[in-house]
């Protein structure tokens, strides 16, 4: 298909009252099948009608994603999650009471009425309530559930920023709504629940300890926490190479820091021996380390606090695009809090290229 490049209208929205035409106006395009890139409290997402069987099919043409990886349904109410899901599972109530609105996305069993678009086939549903003012009020304009991926092209860095949106879509879709960087720069939490016991396929913005204070035990899906994913995961996400940058990525993890920088200046010093442009993606705590030996360095957040590396991550990577870079050599984060968040998105976006130190 060809895309008529710079067709995609920017509506400017304040983040937390919405200009209501603006919003209006988005709920409009997306009843009447159209594409709508809205912030929310983790990254953009790229919204259509989720009843729509069309509008959804658009999302996988517009971001080239594999027909086999479902999306998740957002809506705005516990009321219409009632209304879709009869009998939901016990555990959902104590769920939504501490975690919803917000980033923590549950798998359930029926929903019947979504198309096989929006699950990828599957007899399982995810969805969630999203807090940000924005993709609220644009679904209750919408008056539809919305389905909505993150809203970059598939495999590319997901986007905190409605620039980073036009830079992988402008052209292929109808509309953004610009209401500034989004939240905490992860995409949310994925939880299935459709199982004898809660797993997690996704780390997220709700930590692993944040879900075990509500559930008692929750388990990590196999290639969650480094582990070698499954050829058929729970979620088909998860076997993709995802959120990648266009160099070549290498992750260096390990639990002594001082350790971690030494072993990327010794990998820094040889690729520019080869004459490679070498890029660091450093911890604000040691990025001073890599000054003056002529590699193109970006401090990505403190280590002590994964939750600030979380929130620049996929910019960082974003950057290390446009500073054409050959090959970007990564510290790790310890993997706790937003930390196993932060290095499952690494690991994937070095497509398991990561060095033990
Ligand atoms: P994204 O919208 O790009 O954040 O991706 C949504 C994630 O949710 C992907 O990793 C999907 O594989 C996962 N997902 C969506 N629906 C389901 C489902 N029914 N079962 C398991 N995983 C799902
Ligand atoms: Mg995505």
């Amino acid at each position: 298909m060809a895309w008529d490049r710079h067709s995609t209208r920017l509506l400017a929205v304040d983040r937390y009252h919405p200009d209501r035409a603006a919003v209006c106006e988005a709920g409009a395009v997306l009843r009447g099948g159209g594409l709508v890139a809205f912030p929310t409290e983790t990254v953009y997402g790229l919204g259509a009608n989720a009843l729509d069987a069309g509008a959804v099919e658009r999302i996988f043409e517009a971001k080239g994603r594999p027909a086999d990886n479902p999306l998740i349904v957002h809506l705005n109410t516990y009321e219409a999650l009632e209304r879709y899901f009869p009998g939901l599972p016990v555990a959902v109530p104590e769920l939504a009471r501490r975690f919803w609105p917000g980033p923590l996305t549950l798998v359930l069993e029926g929903g019947a009425r979504f198309p096989p678009a929006v699950t990828g086939g599957l007899a399982t549903v995810a969805v969630r309530i999203p807090s940000h003012p924005v993709a609220l009020a644009l679904i209750t304009a919408a008056g539809v559930p919305v389905a909505a991926p993150s809203a970059n092209l598939s495999g590319r860095p997901s986007p905190t920023t409605a620039a980073h949106v036009l830079d992988d879509l402008d052209g292929r879709i109808d509309l953004v709504l610009d209401g500034g960087p989004s939240g905490l720069g992860v995409e949310s939490t994925v939880l299935d629940l459709s199982g004898d016991r809660p797993v997690i396929l996704r780390p997220g913005g709700i930590t692993l300890s944040e879900l075990e204070a509500a559930l008692g035990s929750v388990q990590l899906d196999s290639g969650v926490d480094g582990g070698p994913c499954p050829e058929k995961p729970r979620s088909p996400g998860m076997k993709y190479t995802h959120y990648a940058p266009r160099a070549p990525l290498i992750v260096f993890d390990g639990s002594d820091a001082d350790r971690v920088s030494r072993c990327i200046l010794l990998e820094a010093e040889l690729l520019a021996a080869a004459g490679f442009q070498v890029g660091v993606m450093a911890c604000d705590e040691t990025a001073s380390l890599y000054d003056g030996l002529g590699y193109t360095v970006i401090k990505a957040g403190r280590r002590a606090d994964p939750a600030t590396v979380a929130a620049v991550l996929y910019e960082t990577l974003r950057r290390f695009d446009r500073l054409n870079v050959d090959t970007i050599l990564a510290e790790g984060v310890p993997a706790v809090g937003m930390g196993l968040a932060v290095m499952n998105r690494l690991r994937r976006a070095a497509g398991g290229n990561v060095v033990p130190v």
